[in-house]
Formats: structure tokens, sequence, C-alpha cells
């Protein structure tokens, strides 16, 4: 049965929680006389204890509350300052040392005074899509609860199944004029949280706009709708000798919108370069409902790289409706070499000698002895069981690749390498990649639970982070296997734990953390390629410093003013397009280390 308005209502007014906050009168938050008041918190209600008053003008705490934000501190009547315990506070993510993903798994709305979708907004729906694309039902609703990070989960309002770009608008229209919030969605195979919908909102799921629409040899580009499976692409291109290049290890599954949502990348970015680097061109509905097109099919458009802008911006400045792909011929000869090594230090010292030897392989990739037993159980790769196997591709005119293989040999034999094979047929190459990127999954079949963690280091730090990483797994007890893109430098640890033992999730999150802080520390970054999304927005004011945030905040309200497209996602905390810029000012608790602003 569908909830009623009345019913949601009745819902959130019985989870009373009691939290303190340091709040301010200033649009901004923290402004410069932050003070603190005890209020409580009814969903999306709000209610001053002190005062005796709900209203429009406690938004400002609405808004640091219900929405992630909230820093706890101090007692208005004693003006005292204490921690509150947040276990007094269950709905609310805080910002405090030691917070974690499954304490902060229960989600709050976008915290914006947002319409709930009633019957007549999902009549102005179907006037768009048809019955047959839209879903109201509770148990075909949860299907869409979640994308491949599955510890996150909302339901959505509704899910809405376009056809074209018109009924894109058409819908987007609605939402924008009624202010509910919506998320796009290509298959849901998001390792972020990206695609997890929004508790007040709907997602529109691009998975039936999924025709190749334009394919020109000529010029080497393809123009296709969103919901087309990356696998596809080079599918059809690949009779006339061309592929297209990036290639993440879920290509048969997820989307180009997807992909260009995340700046996706895969084995062969190495030299052909993410996602990015293939978008020429986008066709772009804003979240007001209106069409933009960002690049053209030729290279270097004159003015701002908006299509620059928009690839890798997770959903959240509107949605990719038609998208125009580079795509590349494919070289004379390809060369797969496997080494096998007794540790990853050593391998890792093979990949800087690769590169510093000036030479750009096709792909660097690299598997620890965990993620190799758990490939060859798999799909029976026939992989050496070592510590640490490389697999080196080259591509290119044969007699050049013939040579630099034999330098690459010679560089993995000097850094330790026992076993060395090149793949003599072409079916020997599919198995060593099938192994590769069947990596993942087949973790499942070693541990019950696992993290998917992407983290990126300077290449050079890879001996040093590995070994930290490994010094950390012992230290918690918790088992990690290794399986990354060793040329870029982008890691996958994956952080294997049993959900069914009490403690191990939560100590596995706290390891989880800790590596993308090491990765921070060692001058990388907190993600490769699979988004920041919903997972890793707490990590974002770690990585970056208020301004920074700032800027990337501007943009984003430049597209979408309304916050309407995947509001909650990426920023650590919500900003309102119409709060003042200004110096961050931190508060005394913070710089005492009580509270720490997300
Ligand atoms: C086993 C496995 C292996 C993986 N390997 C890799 C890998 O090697 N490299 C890699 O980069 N990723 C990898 N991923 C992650 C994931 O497949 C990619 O992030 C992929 O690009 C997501 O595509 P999707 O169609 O599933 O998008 P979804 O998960 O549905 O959505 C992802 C994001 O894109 C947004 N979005 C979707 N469509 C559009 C659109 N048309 N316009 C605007 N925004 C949109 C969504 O709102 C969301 O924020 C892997 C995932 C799995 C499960």
């Amino acid at each position: 049965m569908p909830q009623t308005r009345n019913d949601q209502r009745r819902n959130r007014l019985t989870q009373p929680w009691t939290a303190v906050a340091i709040a301010s009168n200033q649009p901004n938050g923290f402004g410069p006389k932050p003070y603190a008041v005890e209020l409580q918190i009814f969903g999306s209600q709000i209610f001053d204890p002190i005062k005796k008053e709900t209203g429009a003008h406690l938004l400002p705490f609405l808004f640091h509350l219900c929405r992630v934000n909230a820093v706890i501190a101090g007692n208005a009547e004693t003006d005292a300052q204490e921690r509150i315990p947040t276990e007094n506070a269950p709905g609310l993510t805080f910002g405090r040392r030691g917070t974690t993903l499954s304490r902060a798994r229960s989600q709050e709305g976008s915290g914006l005074n947002r319409t709930l979708v009633d019957a007549r907004i999902l009549q102005e729906f179907r006037a768009v899509v048809g019955d047959s694309g839209l879903i109201t039902s509770q148990e075909e609703l949860k299907t869409y609860e979640c994308d491949g990070l599955t510890n996150f989960r909302v339901v959505p309002q509704a899910v809405l199944l376009p056809r074209s770009t018109e009924q894109i608008q058409g819908i987007v229209r609605v939402c924008h004029r009624e202010r509910v919030p919506f998320v796009a969605r290509g298959s849901g195979t998001g390792l972020s949280g990206g695609a997890l919908p929004v508790k007040d909102g709907v997602v529109i799921s691009l998975a039936r706009m999924n025709r190749i629409l334009e394919i020109d040899f000529a010029n080497a580009l393809v123009v296709v709708e969103p919901g087309v499976i990356n696998q596809e692409v080079t599918g059809r291109v690949a009779p006339q000798g061309f592929f297209y290049a990036p290639d993440p290890s879920s290509q048969s599954i997820c989307s180009i919108g997807g992909n260009v949502a995340e700046n996706s990348g895969g084995a062969h970015c190495l030299k052909y370069g993410f996602t990015t680097t293939h978008v020429l061109g986008l066709e772009v509905v804003l979240p007001d409902g209106s069409l933009a097109h960002l690049g053209n099919k030729t290279l270097d458009a004159p003015g701002y790289d908006l299509s620059g802008v928009f690839v890798g911006s997770e959903g959240t400045l509107g949605i990719a409706t038609k998208i125009t792909l580079r795509i590349v011929k494919r070289p004379d000869c390809i060369q797969t070499l496997l080494a096998a090594f007794n540790s990853t230090s050593e391998a890792g010292a093979a990949v800087s000698g690769i590169i510093a030897a000036g030479m750009l392989p096709a792909a660097i990739e690299m598997m620890d002895n965990l993620a190799i037993q758990a490939a060859e159980a798999a799909v029976h790769a026939n992989y050496p069981n070592c510590g640490a196997l490389l697999l080196v591709e080259l591509d290119g005119p044969t007699a050049e690749v013939e040579v630099l293989m034999c330098q690459v040999d010679e560089i993995c034999r000097k850094c330790g390498a026992g076993e060395i094979r090149v793949a003599q047929t072409e079916a020997e190459r599919v198995l060593v990649w099938k192994g590769r990127k069947a990596a993942f999954a087949a973790v499942g079949r070693i541990s019950p639970n696992y993290i998917v963690q992407d983290g990126v280091i300077p290449r050079t730090a890879l001996p040093r982070v590995m070994t930290e990483i490994a010094r950390l797994s012992a230290e918690a007890g918790i088992r990690v296997a290794n399986v990354f893109h060793a040329g870029d430098g982008n890691l996958h640890p994956l952080v294997l734990y049993d959900r069914r033992i009490e403690g191990q999730e939560h100590a596995a999150e706290v390891l989880a953390n800790r590596i993308l802080e090491l990765c921070i520390e060692a001058g990388g970054s907190i993600t490769g390629e699979h988004g920041v999304g919903e997972e890793k927005k707490m990590m974002m004011s770690k990585m970056y410093a208020e301004p920074d945030l700032e800027t990337m905040q501007r943009v984003r309200c430049a597209f979408d003013p309304e916050q309407l497209s995947n509001p909650t996602k990426v920023f650590p905390r919500p900003r309102l397009c119409g709060e003042q810029p200004g110096d961050y000012q931190p508060h005394p608790v913070e710089l005492a280390g009580i509270a720490e602003r997300f």
C-alpha cells in the first residue's frame, strides 16, 4: 500500500530526536557569532523547545541538521559545551570524529522544503511517459533502492522510464515546478551510491533509451543514447576495426550515461584516457527541463569546456540524453604479459621501472595473492599462485610491440619476477583478462561481505602504501585483497569482513576510511573512477579546503540553483545557492577537536 501524505507525516512525528547543535543567524551557517541551540527534530519538521516554536525562520537549522550537518556542541542555557552521544539522534550523521558509514546509513531527505510526490504529480508523470513508464508499487520500487553499493538503501517515491529526450524534459519540468528532486539511473552498477534515490524524490531510469543513433567511421565517432551498454559500442564498431577504449570491468552491464556521469575508467585508460577523453559532445536536459548542447562533433570547440565540466559530475548537473563518443582504430598487434612476483612491493617496483623506461603500455594491472585466489576460483584463469601478479599489455605496430615486450620482460626479471608468460593466442589473452575483470565479484567466494575501495596514489608511492595497507590490515584483523590499475596508481583495496560477526562491519569501514586517508597523505585522491556519490561525500572535506568546495558548489548552482538533480550527493553537506560566500570561520569546538565539520 503506498503511503499517504498523512501517513508519512505521522511516521516522521513519531520519531523525535533531540540534539544540540551549533547554529547561527547567518545564512551561511557558521557566521561570526555562532551560538548553541537545543532543537527537537521530527524528520524534516523542527521544533525549538526553549522558544517553543516551529516555523520557517528555523530553516537555517533545518538546513544544518536534517542534511547531515549537525555539529554537536553546547547547551543554550548554560553555554557549556558537551558531547551528545550519536545514539541519541539515530537519523542524523554527526560530523564527529569516529562516525562511520554504518552509523550514517539512515538517510534523511534533502532537507529543503520539498513537495511530496502525490497523486496529482503522479498523474502528470503518467501523462508524459504513459502507464508503462511509471512505477509506483512498493515491491517494484524496491528494485531501485540501491546501486552496486548495497549498504545504502532508500526507496524512491516513483520511478520513471522515459523513451525520449522530450519525455525526460517533460518529467524534469514537472519536478522543477513542484520542487521534486530526481536521480538519473543507468544500469545501477555504481559503487559509490551515486544512483541511490533521494527519499522525497523520483528516479529517472535511462534503461529504455538504449539506441546507437549514428556511426561515423570517417570521423571516428558514434552518437548514442545514455542507456546504451558500454560493450555494445565496441561490439557495433569492431567489424570495421574500431573500438571504444574506456573499458570498466563492468563494461558488459554498465551504461554510457553512467560512464559519463562517473568519468569511468578501466584497464586500458592508462594509454587511451578516461571517459572524458572520449566524449566529444553531449545533449543534456538541465534541471529546469531546458535542453543544452555541450561540446560538438569536433575536437577543441572554442569557449568553456562545458562537456568536460559535465563529465564526472555524478548526475548533479542534469541528465545526459545523447552522447557523441570518439572511437579508436584497433592497433595491429596486442600482446599481454603475465609476471609473477613474491610481493606487491616487487611488482610495484617493476611498474615504476616500465614507466621510467619511457613506455606507455595499454594497461598495467596488479593483483595480490588474495585477489589471485578469488579470481582463480571463479574463472580458472590459470594464474600462478604468487604474492603479486602483474599484467602488462602492449599494443601498436608489431615490430614496436615485440621490441618493447623484451624490455618489459627484462625489467620484470630485474625486479624479482619468477614466472613470466606472454599469452600465445587470443583465447589465452581473453582468459587472462577475464580473471582480472571478474576479480571484484570473485572476492564474494572468499568473503561473505566486502567493501570495494577506490583511491589513487602517485605510482612511486605504490610500495610504501601497499606495505602500510598490509600493516593496517594486520592491526585491524581484517583481510584486504588488492586488485588495481597499477599503471595509473588507482588502487582498489577490497576490505573483507563478515557482517554476522559483531563489530566487524564497523571495523571494516574504519579500515576502508583509513586507507583513503592514506591515499590523501601520499598525495593522491579519494576516488579514481567510482565517484564520490553518497559513500565518500564526508571525505571531500578531508581532500579539499573550504574555498575549493565553495567554488565547486558555485558551478553546481550555475546548472542547478534549486538543487533538484541528485541533490544529496558528492558534497559533504548541503549548501543553499543563496548562501553568502565568504571565508570559513572554524568554531572553537572544532579547533578543540570535539566536533568536526564535514
Ligand atoms: C563488478 C563491477 C566492476 C566495476 N568496475 C569498474 C571499473 O573498472 N571502472 C569504473 O570506472 N567503474 C567500475 N565499476 C563501477 C560502475 O560500473 C561505473 O561507475 C559505471 O560507470 C556506472 O554505470 P551505470 O550505468 O551502472 O550507472 P549508475 O550506477 O546507474 O549511475 C551512476 C551515476 O551516474 C548518474 N547517471 C546515470 N545516467 C546518467 C545520465 N544519463 N545523465 C546524468 N547522470 C547519469 C547517476 O545519477 C549516478 O550518479 C564497477 C562496478 C561493478 C559492479
